[in-house]
């Protein structure tokens, strides 16, 4: 790490130790989101980190914004995906694809956490196929009029601005995935519905809601681009979150490994403490080797993106390879807890809950999977 990546851990770290680890439990417990929390960040600059100065970002490269939110997941996964979804998606596709003008509309109040991000492509209907959605987007004069409902969108209620996609080819000549495009939607816009908050396993403090759009006119200034490539864009943005997704897999997974590490050496049996057994040594030494192997990918398909080379079989690599060690390390750290493990008094069972979904969203392991073998092909 540079002296400065390591100025940014160090902030990244006291922050999530003195304003996010001790009440992680209550905001899982009551399903509530500290929407305080996305102000401080703001402050921090945790919010533009990828943005460039101009746009009142911090213009950091992408392995310093990985470091930083690994130690922000350490602390709350559910803050620490608010977070990746804000830095890696909404913003990186209208810095990629917006106007001068659009950037400094959007970008300027996004970087300073005035505004929050969302992504919306996901529907009810078309998952791992996203391509297959039925949003539609209807062109009027001096804009669109979209219909249509998406599922599952992260900051989608208390969120400001979502960047969502719909289809914009027509019902009779449908041109699959370069057929829709992206649009820049503030979330208070007439036509904009909230509907139901997913009551999740883990990560509960996050918000994840269904939305509809009901007549929703946007106007042409906030279209991204072409209007036929949004899902194209789309995909590029998740490259960069899945990134994202990974270090807060590998935060959740060093969570686990502290929590299991400090147990094993205060719990006695047998007259010792358990960490004296060989069984229980090989489990640390285990978890220990995983998150470590976890943070290098992360830091790797960093470093390809930084580069400016193609990231999009490490940064599947990574994604695939920190969500599943997350939930390996959890699952262990459960274990290491014996009985204590099951039940909320203890860290490792939020953990273990919220590590789940990191295989889930942003593509599941078997996209991912997908995604790789075909850029073996390339
Ligand atoms: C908490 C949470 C937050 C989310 N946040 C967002 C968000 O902010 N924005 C957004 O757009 N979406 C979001 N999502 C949606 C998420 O990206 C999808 O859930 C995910 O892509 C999977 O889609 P699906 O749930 O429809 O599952 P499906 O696609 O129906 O998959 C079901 C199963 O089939 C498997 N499968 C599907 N296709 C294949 C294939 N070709 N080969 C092998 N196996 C396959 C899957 O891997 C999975 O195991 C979120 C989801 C959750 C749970």
């Amino acid at each position: 790490m540079t002296e400065e990546q390591q100025q940014i851990r160090d902030l990244a770290r006291e922050f999530a130790e003195g304003e996010l680890k001790p009440h992680a439990e209550e905001w899982d417990r009551e399903a509530h989101f500290p929407r305080e929390v996305v102000q401080k960040l703001g402050e921090l600059g945790f919010l533009g980190m990828l943005l460039p100065e101009q746009y009142e970002g911090l213009g950091m490269d992408t392995a310093t914004y990985l470091i930083a939110l690994e130690e922000i997941a350490r602390g709350d996964a559910s803050v620490a995906v608010a977070m990746s979804v804000h830095n890696s998606l909404p913003t990186q596709m209208i810095l990629a694809h917006g106007t001068d003008a659009q950037k400094e509309r959007w970008l300027m109040p996004m970087a300073r956490g005035e505004w929050l991000g969302a992504f919306s492509l996901s529907e009810p209907d078309a998952g791992s196929d996203a391509a297959r959605m039925a949003a539609q987007a209807r062109r009027v004069d001096g804009g669109w009029v979209l219909n249509g409902a998406k599922a599952w969108v992260t900051n989608g209620g208390f969120g400001d601005v979502v960047v969502a996609m719909a289809r914009t080819d027509t019902p009779d000549d449908r041109r699959g995935a370069k057929g829709i495009g992206a649009f820049i939607i503030p979330t208070g816009a007439e036509g904009y519905i909230v509907g139901k908050k997913e009551d999740k396993m883990g990560q509960r403090a996050s918000e994840t809601v269904g939305i509809a759009f009901r007549d929703l006119f946007v106007a042409d200034d906030q279209v991204l681009g072409d209007p036929s490539l949004g899902f194209i864009y789309a995909l590029q943005g998740l490259d960069g979150g899945r990134m994202g997704i990974a270090a807060v897999a590998t935060g959740i997974a060093q969570a686990a490994l502290e929590h299991a590490v400090r147990y094993a050496d205060e719990r006695k049996q047998f007259g010792t403490p358990i960490r004296a057994f060989q069984g229980m040594q090989f489990k640390l030494a285990n978890m220990a080797m995983r998150v470590e192997a976890a943070r290098s990918l992360v830091m790797r398909a960093a470093a390809a993106k930084d580069a400016g080379k193609p990231e999009a079989r490490l940064s599947s690599m990574a994604k695939l390879f920190a969500s599943e060690a997350a939930m390996y390390v959890t699952t262990e750290a459960v274990q290491v807890f014996g009985g204590y493990g099951y039940v909320k008094e203890y860290p490792v069972e939020r953990l273990f809950r919220d590590a789940k979904v990191t295989e889930i969203y942003e593509g599941t392991s078997e996209i991912q999977r997908t995604v790789i073998a075909r850029e073996l092909y390339r």
